[in-house]
C-alpha cells in the first residue's frame, strides 16, 4: 500500500501557483482575487471557508469573505452576486453550501457569472466539462485529478466505480473519469443509494471513489486486492481527545482497506487538501483569462 498524500501533492502544486500569482501581480499590478460568501454559522462550512481564505493568502492571492446571518433573503444574496459579477477585480466567486432552506441553491449557482464560477458548479461549466471543452472543473473532482497526476497514476482502461452521485462530487467525477483524457479513459460505474448489489459492483473497481458521507462505509470485503482508493468523505464526530473538539473520518474504513489497496488517500490529509488546490488553480486561471476572455 502507498499513500496518496494530499499534503505532499498540494504543497508542491501550491508552490507552482504562488510563482504564477507573483508573475500575474508583476504583469497586472494586482493579485488574483477570490470572493467567498458564507451564510450562517455551520461549523463545517466555517472551517472550509477559513481554510480556503488562508490558502489564498499563502499563495499570494487576495481573498474576501462576505458573511450573512441565516436570515438573509434570497433577493439580498442575488443582489450581492450581481454586484460581484460586475466587479472586474473579482476573479472567482464561491457561495459556500449548504444554504438555509429558504434559499434555492440552484438559483444562487446559476446567478454566478460562469466566468467567475471557480467552484465549477454552473451548468455552463458542467456542460462544457461533459464536452471536454475548457471550463472550470468542480474543485473536488479537479483536486482528485491533480492527485492522480501528481502520483503519475495511469487510469487508462481501468474500471472506476464511483459511490455517490452528488452534483458537486460523484456525478462530475464519473464524467471526468470516462472522458478521453488523462486522467480518464476509464470504464465507469456510477452508484448511489438505489443501486442493487452495491458490494458486487464496488468489488469490480480498479479505482474506487467514495463520496457518500457515511463514516467507514466502504469496508475491506467490498474492495478487490490492489485497488486504488479515493476517499472523499469528511465525517465529523465530536471527540474529547482532540484540541478542535472533533475528529474527521472518511467514507472508507482506512485501517481495514489500506492493506488491500495499492494506493489510498487518508482522511484528513487527502482529497480535502486537493480540493483547495483545485479551487486555487481555477481562480488563477480566471485571473489570467485562460478559460474565458
Ligand atoms: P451528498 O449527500 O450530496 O451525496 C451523497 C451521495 O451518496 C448520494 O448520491 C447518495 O445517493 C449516496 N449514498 C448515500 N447512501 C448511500 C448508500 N447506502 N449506498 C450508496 N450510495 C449512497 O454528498 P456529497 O457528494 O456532497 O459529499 C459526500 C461526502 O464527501 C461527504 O462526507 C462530504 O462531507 C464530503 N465532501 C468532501 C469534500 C472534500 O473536499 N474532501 C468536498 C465535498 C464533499 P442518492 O443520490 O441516491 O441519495
Amino acid at each position: 500500500m502507498q499513500l496518496l498524500d494530499g499534503k505532499f501533492a498540494s504543497e508542491k502544486i501550491k508552490q507552482e501557483i504562488a510563482a504564477q500569482a507573483a508573475e500575474f501581480l508583476q504583469q497586472s499590478g494586482r493579485k488574483p482575487h477570490l470572493i467567498a460568501i458564507l451564510v450562517g454559522n455551520d461549523g463545517g462550512s466555517e472551517t472550509y471557508v477559513a481554510s480556503k481564505m488562508k490558502n489564498c493568502e499563502k499563495v499570494g492571492f487576495r481573498s474576501s469573505l462576505i458573511r450573512y446571518n441565516d436570515e438573509v433573503t434570497e433577493a439580498e444574496l442575488l443582489q450581492k452576486i450581481a454586484e460581484i459579477n460586475q466587479d472586474p477585480e473579482a476573479d472567482g466567486l464561491i457561495v459556500q453550501l449548504p444554504l438555509p432552506k429558504h434559499i434555492d441553491p440552484e438559483k444562487i449557482t446559476e446567478a454566478i457569472d460562469y466566468r467567475k464560477d471557480v467552484d465549477g458548479f454552473h451548468p455552463v461549466n458542467l456542460g462544457r466539462m461533459i464536452r471536454n471543452l475548457p471550463c472550470f472543473i468542480p474543485a473536488t473532482p479537479y483536486g482528485i485529478l491533480l492527485m492522480l497526476q501528481a502520483y503519475q497514476i495511469d487510469t487508462t482502461g481501468k474500471h472506476c466505480v464511483v459511490v455517490g452521485r452528488s452534483n458537486i462530487v460523484g456525478s462530475p467525477m464519473s464524467i471526468l473519469m470516462a472522458r478521453n483524457a488523462n486522467p480518464g479513459n476509464c470504464t465507469v460505474t456510477l452508484t448511489h443509494s438505489k443501486t442493487h448489489n452495491l458490494k458486487e459492483l464496488v468489488l469490480q473497481g480498479d479505482i474506487i471513489v467514495a463520496a457518500i458521507g457515511k463514516k467507514n462505509f466502504v469496508t475491506a470485503d467490498m474492495v478487490k486486492p490492489g485497488a486504488i482508493i479515493i476517499d472523499v468523505g469528511i465525517n465529523r464526530e465530536n471527540s474529547a481527545t482532540t484540541k478542535s473538539g472533533y475528529k474527521l473520518y472518511g467514507d472508507v474504513d482506512f485501517e481495514q482497506v489500506a492493506p488491500k489497496s495499492s494506493w489510498i488517500t487518508p482522511v484528513p490529509g487527502g482529497v480535502g487538501l486537493m480540493t483547495i488546490v483545485g479551487l486555487l488553480k481555477n481562480t488563477l486561471a480566471s485571473a489570467k483569462k485562460e478559460i474565458y476572455s
